[in-house]
């Protein structure tokens, strides 16, 4: 069965299409700058070059328009028709308290959908695009949705409730709903079967540390905690996202510098995290790579990043009465051994010991931890969309 994967933002769509019964990628692809000048897709079929072609699209439809006549393409495609996709699964951000697995998309769906875009402005409403217009191009063909906030519903409400009048979460649902949802159900789920376990006899610590970046306690294979809150901006300091800050903060520079709370909520999201700390850059190379020239602001970048990952790793194990593995995963933890070690340092005294030689290792599962290490240590880089494909196989091969 083969299963498209979409992937909507507000001016770009990813997608992938993978075989499922081998899991094979046949292609993926991205389109960028939809309903702005210089639109593009970029499509690669397994196997072969990158294809990229510069044309006009007004939106999503257009967009999609494009993505689907190079899959049907005699020569870059991988179906002879539209007909051999089986199953659409899409990526959909905020699914309110309604959805804790992925979904069949009805009409009900939709306006469930609809109703959550308050809670992810900036996400919900591309998704929804991105959907409708695959829906008019493919009507007859099931589509899943695949929420980030999904795997987190079975936190308790200890985890879940913010310490403020109890009326604000009934009357606004504000409270804790985490993202990267997908991410970390993908490698709790890997790292399950690395280790030879059941996930329900499992302790788990996922730390996804991308450009956005937050930490799960992965309990009996049940989100226990998670790091980021009502938006994601919550939790880890990220590429430009405060993490979590005293909230009184937010009044007071208002105040001093005479901005509105749209205002800091800009500062919070797009000015912050390392970027805002080091003056450099939010990506965590071009940080490093000044902290090695001595830049102090980049020194103390990274420090604080590396610090408060450790401190949600001690608040976890205490949260779950333990840890059998904690999970590094996404582009920075993917990648950098350096930050992986130094978010690891002095961690013997609760069992977590890495070893040098082994984290000397990128882009690929690795266990990573010193034998003497309690904890088990490993390196699984993400991967979301098969992880849509899977839940989309599954609902749709079900009907
Ligand atoms: P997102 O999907 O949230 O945009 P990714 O998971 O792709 O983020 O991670 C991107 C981040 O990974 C970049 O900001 C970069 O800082 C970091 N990164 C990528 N490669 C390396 C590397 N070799 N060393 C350190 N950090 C890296």
């Amino acid at each position: 069965m083969k299963v498209l994967v979409i992937n909507c933002g507000s001016s770009s769509l990813k997608y992938q299409v993978l075989e499922m019964e081998t899991e094979e990628l046949l292609c993926k692809g991205l389109v960028e700058r939809i309903g702005i000048d210089g639109s593009v897709i970029n499509h690669v079929k397994s196997g072969m070059d990158k294809w990229v072609k510069e044309t006009p699209m007004k939106n999503h439809t257009e967009a999609k328009g494009h993505v689907l006549e190079a899959l049907v393409n005699p020569e870059r495609g991988i179906a002879k028709s539209m007909k051999e996709i089986s199953a659409v699964g899409h990526r959909v951000v905020h699914a309110g308290e309604k959805y804790a697995n992925s979904v069949l998309i009805t009409d009900e769906v939709i306006e469930v959908l609809k109703e959550c875009s308050e809670l992810a402005p900036l996400h919900n409403p591309a998704n929804l695009q991105g959907i409708a217009a695959c829906r008019e191009l493919m009507p007859d063909t099931p589509m899943v949705a695949v929420f980030d906030t999904a795997f987190h519903q079975t936190m308790p409400p200890e985890s879940y409730i913010y310490g403020l009048p109890y009326e604000y979460y009934e009357k606004y649902a504000v409270r804790r709903y985490g993202f990267h949802g997908t991410s970390h159900k993908y490698v709790a789920m890997r790292a399950t079967k690395m280790l030879g376990k059941d996930m329900a006899d499992l302790k788990l610590i996922t730390c996804h540390l991308g450009n956005g970046a937050s930490i799960a306690a992965v309990k009996n294979g049940k989100v226990f905690d998670t790091s980021m809150g009502f938006t994601p901006v919550a939790g880890l300091v990220m590429g430009t996202r405060c993490g979590d800050i005293d909230p009184a903060i937010l009044a007071f520079v208002a105040a001093k510098e005479d901005k509105s709370f749209a205002d800091m909520d800009k500062v919070i999201n797009k000015q912050s995290g390392v970027y805002g700390l080091s003056g450099v850059s939010s990506d965590f190379r071009d940080v490093e790579a000044a902290a090695d020239e001595g830049n102090e602001r980049a020194k103390i970048a990274l420090k604080v990043y590396a610090h408060r990952v450790k401190a949600y790793i001690g608040a976890y194990i205490a949260e779950m009465n333990g840890c059998d593995a904690i999970i590094f995963t996404a582009g920075l933890a993917e990648n950098g051994k350096t930050m992986r070690k130094a978010i690891c340092e002095n961690m013997d005294s609760l069992g977590i010991v890495l070893c040098d030689e082994r984290n000397d290792v990128r882009g690929k599962e690795a266990l990573i931890s010193a034998v003497s290490s309690d904890v088990k240590i490993l390196l699984i880089p993400t991967n979301e969309e098969l992880m849509i494909a899977k839940d989309t196989y599954e609902i749709v091969g079900a009907l």
